[in-house]
């Protein structure tokens, strides 16, 4: 298993490439032979000739690509060519295996190995591979960058002959990858920033930011094994919007990230808590696509309430810096081909005991053998 196919995106909104050429010649000089589709790279503005002289072959047809190749790698999930891939493909994308159960099992039935990049588990070794940490990084560092381009007044306070200007008040919801970057992209533009998470060791790390961690007390909040929020009871929810109403009042800009992993996202601001909001106020929703945590917000549209507060869609914002995205994304598949490479026989090691392996990997063999998901 040597034989790597990079697929085009077929998405009209996908802006970014799973492989960019320096990963490709890496490969290459390790031992995988490339095959990449024609234009995969153009819109972060790499050409054919670019992946050719990295020393890939180039494919024009999809299906030549899947008949030729062991491991296909894109982005997002293949739309309706599941079943035009040969049986043992191992196949290498973002795939929400939560909410796409008839996909799962379309995999499974054609005997496609399917990688979950979202499933990568959350250990050390693991962390190069982490398409969510290098993605969420860039889409929360945009948030910012998104919610003051579209804000009435500027981040630093200025003191000027003509008045002092205070500075932009900005309230960031969940602080995990995103939100981290968030308050540090925030601070670095000068705006006076508060965070709260429902993981009680973020306040050190907000802190740390300098920041101001915003205390609402749930009762017990903990995290997973894997550093991920638990769910909270719909009372925790509730006593969670009364602590935060004050600070989204006085806020210019709310930003939310909170997300509890494989579950619907909480929804921590409703539409009595966003009536409160100055008008030209921002809400910036980044779990627009998983539930939502701002009512009224929505993936497709930036929504502009009666009170004249912009509710702006959260979803990918990392498509909106292709060339970083594309490069760490990249750099997350080449760690991952890099760490299962038997040098000595030249092949993908498929080693189903591998815990990177076993986290990620939801079919196999005609089954869905991920023990979270087998038998659902
Ligand atoms: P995530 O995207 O699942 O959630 C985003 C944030 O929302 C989290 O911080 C979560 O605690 C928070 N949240 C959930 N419910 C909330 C609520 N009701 N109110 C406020 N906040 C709420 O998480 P993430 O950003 O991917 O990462 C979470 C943690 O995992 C971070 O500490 C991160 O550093 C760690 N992590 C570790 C690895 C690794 O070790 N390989 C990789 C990635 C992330």
């Amino acid at each position: 298993m040597n034989k790597v196919l990079l697929c085009a995106e077929t998405l009209p909104e996908e802006t970014r490439t799973a492989l960019v050429p320096a990963h490709v010649k890496a490969l290459c000089e390790m031992g995988y032979e490339l095959f990449v589709q024609s234009d995969a790279g153009l819109t972060i503005g790499f050409t054919n000739d670019d992946y050719k002289e990295a020393g890939a072959k180039i494919i024009e047809n999809l299906q030549e690509g899947y008949d030729s190749c062991d491991i296909v790698v894109r982005i997002n999930k293949p739309d309706d060519s599941i079943n035009a891939m040969r049986e043992h493909t191992l196949h290498i994308s973002c795939f929400d295996v939560f909410n796409e159960k008839e996909a799962v099992q379309t995999f499974a039935d054609a005997g496609i190995r399917m990688v979950s990049l979202e499933m990568m588990p959350r250990s050390t070794i693991a962390q190069k591979m982490d398409i969510q940490s290098s993605q969420a990084s860039l889409a929360g560092y945009y948030s910012v960058i998104l919610a003051a381009s579209r804000l009435p007044k500027i981040f630093p306070m200025m003191m000027t002959p003509a008045g002092t200007i205070s500075p932009a008040r900005v309230f960031i919801i969940g602080v995990g990858v995103a939100g981290l970057q968030a308050i540090a992209t925030a601070k670095r533009l000068g705006a006076r920033v508060e965070a709260f998470d429902t993981r009680p060791v973020v306040e050190e790390e907000v802190k740390s930011l300098g920041a101001k961690f915003v205390k609402i007390d749930l009762g017990e909040m903990s995290q997973t094994e894997q550093g991920y929020a638990k769910e909270l009871t719909p009372e925790q929810v509730e006593l969670q919007r009364q602590g935060q109403a004050k600070v989204c009042a006085q806020s210019d800009i709310v930003i939310t990230t909170a997300k509890v992993f494989g579950r619907k996202a909480p929804l921590l601001l409703t539409k009595d808590m966003i009536d409160t909001m100055k008008p030209g106020s921002i809400v910036v929703d980044m779990a627009v696509k998983t539930g939502g945590n701002v009512e009224g917000s929505s993936p497709d549209e930036d929504i502009i309430t009666d009170n004249g507060v912009m509710i702006i869609s959260g979803d990918s914002l990392e498509r909106a810096v292709p060339k970083d995205a594309s490069n760490m994304f990249s750099g997350n598949i080449f760690a991952f081909l890099e760490h299962f490479w038997d040098s000595e026989n030249k092949t993908f090691n498929l080693d189903y005991n591998d815990e990177i392996l076993k986290g990620c990997l939801i079919t196999a063999d005609r089954k869905i053998i991920h023990e979270r998901f087998r038998g659902e």
